[in-house]
């Protein structure tokens, strides 16, 4: 496809598929059938059965089985983007699928200390927090909920209406207002998504809606001095991406400063209008359906080395603007149930994941 780069790559989105295993209900109902895709994880291909003799097949950068493990999926997907951001680049993991296919499972997920169950925000705080150094480095968060094209803050979630402010010169976004909480271990970082979660939790209760009609992002700030890399010779990146060979022995008073973004987004499946959805819900369903959309756009302007990511048309894009293109990485995972009930979601999710390559 048009998006290889000289290494050969694909597209500048690394995109995954994660296949959740049959709940009970469906183990129940749909014992006798066969699940809706088939997948190939070592040729990295899945096939998605279109009646009892046909399927399609579809080529991704990872193919994860129901059996793969938080661990692998941790490595595969996020582990490349998290080491490129403490070199100092921006990055993003988001999770798209159908509401109940595991986005949640697979980014938010606590777990009990060392739980094999740890989710990618859990897993990507270990290794920042092992990798900085605490007098040199920085490390701040924000967790906030984007609903209906509204940006709240879940630290303070009085704080309901965050503006996205765009620095004209340098394209760097940020969100005056929003909480910043300084982190120095994985305890309060714990806490910190617990407090997040509860008061997602609150406030979707008062406006009547559930966590999955709504994107909740994870904002992981990182600043670091060089100074604590300065015993090897090393290679640095300014901001226009020239790279400045810094020899050892040399008191380098760069700063850099990186961003990672985990996004967990509103469930993908469309709501039908003609099942009575009306009012608060299909509003609710427009703006889901608007941020989706535009996203889908954006990274399928970035897999194709697009010089123009369309990213002002939706609070979601112009959130992520910065975390977009040039050195940024982006990793999608998208997930998907087995039943055969949800093919023509399923197919969409696929489709979403397909454009992105
Ligand atoms: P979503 O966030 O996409 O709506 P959830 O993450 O809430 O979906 O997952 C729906 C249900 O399926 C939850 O009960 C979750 O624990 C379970 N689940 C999802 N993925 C897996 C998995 N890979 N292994 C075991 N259980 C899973
Ligand atoms: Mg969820």
């Amino acid at each position: 496809k048009s998006g290889k780069d000289d290494s050969g790559v694909s597209g500048r989105v690394r995109v995954a598929v994660r296949l959740r295993p049959r709940n009970a209900e469906e183990l129940a109902a749909d014992a006798d059938f066969a699940d809706c895709v088939e997948l190939l994880p070592e040729l990295k291909r899945l096939k998605l059965r279109k009646n009892n003799w046909d399927c399609e097949t579809y080529q991704f950068d990872e193919v994860l089985t129901e059996t793969a493990s938080q661990k692998r999926v941790y490595e595969v997907v996020a582990k490349p983007v998290v080491e490129s951001v403490l070199e100092g680049y921006n990055g993003t993991v988001m999770a798209y699928g159908q509401t109940g296919t595991g986005k949640t499972f697979t980014l938010g997920r606590l777990g009990e200390e060392d739980c094999a169950d740890r989710g990618i925000m859990v897993r990507a705080m270990e290794d920042i927090l092992a990798d900085i150094s605490p007098e040199h480095d920085t490390l701040t968060v924000s967790y906030l909920q984007l609903y209906m094209e509204t940006v709240q803050d879940l630290l303070a979630p009085e704080r309901d209406n965050i503006a996205i402010v765009e620095d004209p010169k340098t394209g760097d976004v940020s969100l005056p207002g929003t909480t910043l909480v300084e982190l120095k271990d994985q305890k309060s970082f714990l806490e910190l998504l617990q407090t997040g979660e509860a008061n997602r939790f609150a406030s979707n209760t008062k406006l009547n809606t559930e966590s999955s009609r709504s994107h909740a992002l994870l904002l992981v700030n990182v600043k670091r001095s060089a100074k604590n890399k300065q015993e090897k010779d090393f290679v640095i990146h300014n901001e226009n991406g020239n790279s400045v060979h810094v020899s050892k022995g040399h008191r380098v008073p760069t700063i850099r400063k990186s961003k990672l973004l985990i996004v967990d987004l509103a469930g993908s499946e469309r709501v039908d209008k003609s099942a009575g959805s009306e009012g608060h819900q299909l509003e609710e369903a427009k703006a889901i359906n608007l941020s989706l959309t535009s996203l889908g756009k954006c990274i399928n302007a970035l897999a194709e080395n697009s010089p123009h990511v369309p990213t002002r048309d939706s609070k979601l894009t112009r959130l992520l603007r910065d975390s977009f293109g040039g050195t940024a990485r982006t990793s999608l995972i998208i997930t998907i149930g087995p039943s055969p009930r949800h093919r023509g979601e399923t197919s969409s999710t696929i489709l979403f994941g397909q454009r992105a390559m």
